[in-house]
């Protein structure tokens, strides 16, 4: 299975640090590069960040995705954006259940899993996010809370689970320069392998993403795991030479 590496910018950018940041991507991707790449902009940007990979030969190999979508398909639901939209903005793929979400805004594991079914029914692959806090690490409970997370999007998904990407981002590894170690992120990439096989007879196609402070000294341990399947990459993917390198650290 090809990897994949997608950037989440957050919510940082402008239009002038995005078109530059993109450029110096574009300065120096060499060739047809071994993954799929992604970059996750925030919303205000999507129509740029398209525009400017479709005026680019050598961003071609980018595919556009957000960080959020509406559970709901439109209607009275202010500020929300739905997957229809994204859609129409060329979104290959969405962020679901960040757990920035899941902490600052109460997102629930029933909501998350909604999120993801709005995606598919729009034909965007939700990103969904599954990760235990550092408490729940050191109480012994995170394969529990993992499992718990993703049991709620295969519960409402059903078959249509071979279709999404799953990214196990520890919370406590996020944005804070602690990374689980290969091993650590193996342990649990195998138990939601494991979880997804239980589910569809499709597992061995569902991307299984490692996040939290992968970076450009760290890429090629993690991306070398039987069941790491690529990377999410938040604060790395808005530097572009860090980008670079663990792009090219896929084997
Ligand atoms: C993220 O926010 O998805 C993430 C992995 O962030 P960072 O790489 O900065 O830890």
């Amino acid at each position: 299975m090809k990897k994949l590496i997608a950037g989440n910018w957050k919510m940082n950018g402008s239009l002038a640090a995005n078109e530059a940041l993109l450029r110096e991507i574009a300065a120096g991707l060499s060739g047809q590069p071994a993954c799929a790449i992604a970059v996750c902009v925030p919303a205000p940007y999507l129509a740029q960040v398209h525009a400017l990979i479709m005026a680019t030969p050598a961003l071609s190999a980018i595919d556009l995705g957000a960080q959020d979508v509406s559970s709901q398909a439109s209607g009275a639901f202010t500020a929300e954006v739905s997957a229809s939209m994204l859609k129409e903005f060329a979104c290959r793929y969405v962020i679901v259940g960040h757990s920035e979400r899941r902490q600052f805004h109460g997102e629930s594991d029933a909501l998350v899993a909604e999120k993801a079914k709005a995606a598919l029914a729009a034909g965007v692959t939700p990103i969904v996010c599954v990760g235990e806090t550092l408490a729940e690490r050191e109480a012994g409970q995170t394969e529990q809370v993992v499992k718990r997370q993703l049991a709620a999007v295969i519960h409402t998904n059903g078959h249509c689970i071979s279709e999404i990407v799953v990214a196990y981002e520890p919370v406590w590894a996020i944005g804070t320069g602690k990374t689980a170690t290969p091993e650590e992120a193996q342990a649990v990439h195998a138990v939601l392998r494991t979880q997804l096989k239980a589910a569809t007879d499709h597992a061995d196609r569902v991307k299984i993403l490692y996040g939290g402070s992968m970076n450009a000294a760290n890429a090629a341990s993690l991306l070398g795991q039987t069941d790491i399947d690529g990377g999410l990459i938040g604060g790395a993917s808005l530097k572009a030479p860090d980008f670079l390198k663990i792009i090219a650290a896929v084997p």
